[in-house]
């Protein structure tokens, strides 16, 4: 059986060397599926049930977000905020927020969102040099470039309010943190996965955090009155 990235086809199947649970026997099948039935952007439906909970649990009013896409997780976030919550949206690029805007309207949440396109990170500095937005964010959710996840740390640090929570997406980055050196990563998963690591790292480690992985096993409820 061939291996994906650069095996020889003598090479025994690899996929269970990244440590993923599948009951699949061919490297090449799995990688199928991934291709064509997994949206790789965007966030998945589970943890947009759990941001949204999250978002609830801590009462979250003025959030961010950097890394919109096509807006599923702002979805998400806007739907859970209340009525006069607000959404500073930050992305490079416009148009996959404009195909998934109509969405967006449709669910009545529109208002929330105040979107800016561009590089997030000149957009931070421009708020950090502005006293106002310091320590005014309840919560900000972090989906963007993974290289520059720890320069947004640093700043971010600033602009999140004591007790408010940040939230960084991929940071078990697709299982690839703990691959052996030969195993079949795909081309970004292997770029990024060094800064994931240094992130993870230098996390562990600031003690103005509270840090916590979420593998997303865990199953909570929270009574909400409504019957
Ligand atoms: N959060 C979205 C969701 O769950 O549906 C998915 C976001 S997608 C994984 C990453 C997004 O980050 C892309 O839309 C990309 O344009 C944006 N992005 C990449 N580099 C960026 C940067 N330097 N500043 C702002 N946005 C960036
Ligand atoms: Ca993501």
């Amino acid at each position: 059986m061939a291996a994906v990235n650069g095996g020889s086809e003598s090479q025994p199947a690899k996929h269970q060397e990244v440590g993923h649970k599948s009951l699949l026997q061919s490297d090449e099948l799995y990688q199928y599926i991934l291709e064509t039935s997994v949206n790789l952007m965007t966030t998945s439906a589970d943890e947009g049930q759990f941001l949204s909970m999250l978002l609830k649990l801590i009462n979250a009013k003025n959030t961010m977000e950097i890394g919109v896409y096509t807006g599923y997780s702002l979805l998400s976030t806007a739907l859970a905020l209340p009525e006069d919550g607000k959404i500073l949206a930050l992305d490079i690029n416009r148009e996959n927020y404009e195909i998934g805007l109509p969405i967006i309207k449709k669910a009545g949440v529109a208002h929330k969102i105040d979107f800016r396109e561009g590089p997030a990170l000149p957009l931070l500095d421009q708020m950090i040099n502005d006293e106002k937005f310091h320590g005014s964010f309840d919560f900000i959710f972090v989906d963007a470039d993974k290289d520059n996840y720890l320069n947004y740390h640093k700043r971010l640090i600033d602009l999140v309010k004591i007790g408010g929570v940040i939230g960084y997406d991929n940071t078990l980055w697709n299982g690839s943190l703990v691959a052996p050196p030969e195993a079949p990563l795909r081309k970004y998963v292997r770029y990024y996965r060094d800064f994931v690591l240094e992130l993870n790292k230098t996390l562990a480690i600031d003690p103005r955090v509270d840090i916590c992985q979420l593998p997303n096993t865990m199953e909570i409820g929270v009574y909400t009155g409504y019957s």
